[in-house]
């Protein structure tokens, strides 16, 4: 019913769709949070809870940090954005542009900037497709991708993610996907080869596998060899550092740790901690020159209203003061050990099918099944914690950087508490004449 301010009282509740979320059930399961302060974030019913996966793998610095908050309502203050559009652009965009290019191992960067990962995806697949056109190998679409691998879920992110279940559904998807298996050098030769090198145009990968598979790190000489396959079939290799860009893996990129120069990096949640939403796709020398190089009469035709917003920049120009003045990639690489360690003993329990880790503050705890890894996230709120599932079955451990040895040491025992209850509950609900109702607090 219109009201007389205009608006429609019959829509005003519940409208919020919950991404990957079934909403029929919804109502009563929201979990609301409303406050963040470092490590932690608070829910509306007061509890304070270690926020364990720092959001979406992206509160790197912790929230509240006043000196982001600021940084954003000067910029806000003086002009919230304008457009890095045609001619246009603004000082922010240029100045972390700099930065990034000055950080990034990636030859002679160039930073075209993006709101978030799935389109810093969807623009490095059409740059490189648009290069290999210039460079008079118009045969080059095929992007090469892994089992497990996720870029986000935009047009070509749906179609070459490696998770079946993200790309049914929705009819004919864009051609020229290829999945290889996630961690066998000979099947990505056997794949090049059979399907044509002078037909793929790039091989996209996370150093470290994270959401699609559930923290999968990569298997030795696996990424270099990627890389040498790649050079030897002059195929464009392109590394999605949306994760453990900017120090989740123990290093400024991952790229660093392993010994890897990719031509396109892409970018996002680190690079602001999620204070504002930006991402990008970072070109070397190799690809930007077909554009960039004096002389050179082509424009990349792709565009966004908010690539390069200014206020979001200002926040990771700030994001990135903090990482550096307070060295909190050097404190993940001194924690990594410690939170794999404090972990491992959890593969005793029988719930619990693997604990993978060792890769910076990136780490996951793969239980016996989807439905008994979504309990114990649940279950595990009754510890103060805040987890979630990742890869189907894996509880997501990337807590912030600024995570204190006490809480990566209360983590596993927070896991425990809650695998008891769950095994608990499990085995009472299994025993025919058990009379017992669960506790209130296990169905929190
Ligand atoms: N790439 C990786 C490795 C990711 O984990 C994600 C998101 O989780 C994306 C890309 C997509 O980023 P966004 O959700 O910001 O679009």
């Amino acid at each position: 019913m219109n009201t007389a301010n205009g608006t429609n009282s019959a829509n005003s509740v519940n409208a919020l769709w919950h991404n990957h979320a079934h909403m029929p059930t919804m109502p009563g399961r929201e979990h609301r949070i409303v406050r963040g302060a470092g490590a932690y974030v608070y829910d509306d019913a007061g509890r304070e809870l270690l926020d364990v996966p720092a959001g979406l793998w992206f509160a790197n610095v912790g929230h509240g940090r006043a000196e982001i908050a600021d940084a954003v309502h000067r910029q806000l203050s003086e002009l919230a954005t304008y457009p890095v559009f045609g001619d246009f652009c603004n000082p922010r965009a240029e100045e972390l542009a700099d930065r990034i290019a000055g950080l990034v191992p990636v030859e002679d960067a160039k930073v075209f900037f993006t709101s978030g990962g799935s389109e810093a995806l969807e623009a490095a697949v059409k740059l490189v497709r648009r290069y290999w056109q210039l460079t008079g190998e118009p045969a080059r679409q095929t992007v090469i991708t892994r089992e497990g691998g996720y870029h986000g879920l935009h047009g070509f992110g749906t179609s070459i993610v490696g998770v079946p279940a993200f790309r049914e559904g929705f009819g004919a998807l864009l051609p020229g996907a290829l999945t290889v298996p996630a961690m066998d050098l000979a099947a990505l030769e056997a794949a090049i080869l059979a399907h044509g090198p002078d037909r793929i145009a790039a091989f996209l990968c996370e150093p470290v596998i994270a959401g699609g598979a559930g923290v999968v790190p990569p298997a030795d000489g696996y990424l270099t060899g990627a890389q040498e396959l790649c050079r030897e079939h002059g195929i464009v290799f392109m590394l999605d550092e949306v994760v453990t860009g900017f120090g989740r893996a123990g290093s400024m990129f991952a790229a660093e740790r392993y010994g890897l120069r990719p031509d396109i990096m892409l970018l996002a949640k680190g690079l602001t901690s999620g204070y504002l939403p930006l991402g990008a796709a970072v070109a070397g020398g190799r690809v930007a020159e077909a554009f960039w190089a004096p002389g050179s009469p082509h424009v990349f035709q792709h565009g966004l209203t908010y690539s390069g917003h200014a206020s979001a920049c200002a926040a990771a120009l700030a994001n990135l003061d903090i990482l550096e003045r307070e060295d909190l990639v050097g404190r993940v690489r001194s924690r990594e050990g410690r939170l794999l360690e404090a972990l491992l003993p959890l593969r005793e329990h029988p719930l619990v099918a693997d604990v993978r880790g060792g890769t910076g503050l990136m780490a996951a705890v793969a239980l016996r099944g989807h439905d008994v890894a979504e309990e114990v996230a649940h279950a595990v709120v009754n510890e103060g914690m805040l987890m979630r599932v990742t890869g189907g079955d894996a509880l997501q451990i990337s807590p912030p950087f600024v995570i204190g040895d006490e809480d990566i040491d209360r983590i596993p025992v927070a896991i425990s508490a809650a695998l008891s209850r769950v095994s608990g509950r499990r085995s009472r609900a299994a025993a025919p004449s058990s009379r017992e109702t669960p506790a209130l607090s296990d169905t929190a």
